[in-house]
C-alpha cells in the first residue's frame, strides 16, 4: 500500500518551500497538525527541534528533517548538563520550557510553551500559587517578567536572528518615516525593541495583526521577526507597505540560516526518496519524559 507522506513547513521557510507543504504554520499549529495527522511519513521543513517534537507526539510516523544541519541557536546555546544542574537548583519550581528546545531539554521540563500560549500557561501556574523558572529564551523571559511583574529565574540563550533587532537603528528609521507607522514584534526580540512596539505577539499573532489591519492604507508596518513571514503577510495584504525592522548598521538580513537550509531540492528529496535526517535517535526514556510536558501544553491549548 502507498505510504501517506505529509509535508509541514514553518512560516520562516522560503515561499517556494511553503508552496510544497500540506500545512504551513507556526510551532503550535505544526505540532497540533503532526499529532493529529495519519501520515506514515512526515517531512518537516523546519528545524530539528520541531521534527523531534513531531516524532515525540506522533511516534508511529517516520519523521524526516530535509537538512540535518537545520538547528537553532536556542538549542546550541544550551548545554544539557548545565541545564540539569540549573533545574535541580530550583527543585521546588515548575520548569517552563519554550518549544524551541531539544528533546533532552523538554525531558527536563514540566511544561512546554510556544510564543502563542506562553503568557496564558505561566499565568495559569502563578494562579495556582506555583513558582516558575523559564528557559531557554532570555529575551522572551525578560519580556514576560517585565510585562507581568514576574520574577522568574531565566536561562540565558537567545534566538540569534531576533536578538539582532536594534533599538537605535529602529528609532532612527521610525523617525525618518513621516506618516503613520507601526512596529510589531516577536517576543524573542530584545526588550528595548519590544518597548518601542505597538504590538507584541507570536508569529501567528503578528500575521493575524496584519491580516486584520484597519488603519491608514499608506502606513508603514515594520516587522521585528524572521523575514519568512513577510511573504505570508504580503500575500494576505498586498496593498500594505510591510517592511522588516532593521538590525545593526541598517542591514535588513534577519533571516534564519537554519530555516533557509530547507531548499526546494532538499524537501523534494525528502518527499521522493525519504532523504534527510530521520528522527530515530531519541531514546525511549527521553521520548516518554519529553512527551509529558508537550502533552500538557497541547491539552491546555485545545
Ligand atoms: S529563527 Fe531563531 S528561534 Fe527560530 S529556528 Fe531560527 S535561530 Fe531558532
Amino acid at each position: 500500500m502507498k505510504r501517506k507522506i505529509v509535508t509541514l513547513a514553518h512560516y520562516y521557510t522560503i515561499p517556494e518551500v511553503q508552496q510544497m507543504a500540506d500545512k504551513v504554520g507556526d510551532s503550535l499549529e505544526l505540532a497540533l497538525y503532526a499529532k493529529n495527522c495519519d501520515a506514515d511519513v512526515i517531512v518537516f521543513a523546519g528545524v530539528k527541534f520541531m521534527a523531534e517534537t513531531a516524532k515525540i507526539i506522533n511516534p508511529r510516523a517516520k519523521v524526516i528533517l530535509p537538512d540535518m544541519n537545520s538547528t537553532c541557536s536556542l538549542v546550541t546555546m544550551t548545554d544539557i548538563d548545565s541545564l540539569k544542574k540549573w533545574r535541580e537548583s530550583y527543585s521546588d519550581y515548575e520548569h517552563v520550557a519554550y518549544i524551541n528546545s531539544s528533546a533532552q531539554h523538554k525531558a527536563l521540563s514540566d511544561w512546554i510553551v510556544t510564543s502563542r500560549n506562553v503568557a496564558d500557561i505561566i499565568a495559569h501556574l502563578y494562579s495556582q500559587g506555583k513558582k516558575v523558572i523559564y528557559s531557554p529564551d532570555r529575551n522572551m523571559g525578560a519580556y514576560l517578567n517585565f510585562e507581568y511583574g514576574y520574577e522568574m529565574p531565566l536561562w540565558s540563550a537567545v534566538c540569534e536572528v531576533h536578538d539582532k533587532f536594534n533599538k537605535e537603528e529602529l528609532v532612527k528609521l521610525m523617525n525618518s518615516i513621516t506618516g503613520e507607522k507601526y512596529l510589531i514584534s516577536h517576543p524573542e526580540s530584545p526588550l528595548p525593541v519590544l518597548h518601542e512596539s505597538h504590538f507584541i505577539g507570536s508569529t501567528f499573532s503578528l500575521l493575524n495583526w496584519v491580516v486584520n489591519f484597519s488603519g491608514d492604507i499608506s502606513a508603514v508596518i515594520l516587522v521585528a521577526t524572521e523575514d519568512g513571514i513577510l511573504y505570508n503577510m504580503r500575500t494576505a495584504r498586498p496593498e500594505l507597505d510591510i517592511r522588516q525592522a532593521p538590525i545593526y548598521n541598517g542591514c535588513q538580513c534577519n533571516s534564519c540560516p537554519y530555516m533557509k537550509l530547507n531548499t526546494v531540492a532538499s524537501v523534494a528529496a525528502a518527499q521522493r526518496e525519504e532523504r534527510g535526517l530521520v528522527i530515530d535517535y531519541l531514546s525511549d526514556e527521553v521520548m516518554a519524559k519529553a512527551a509529558i510536558p508537550i502533552k500538557r501544553m497541547l491539552d491546555f491549548s485545545l
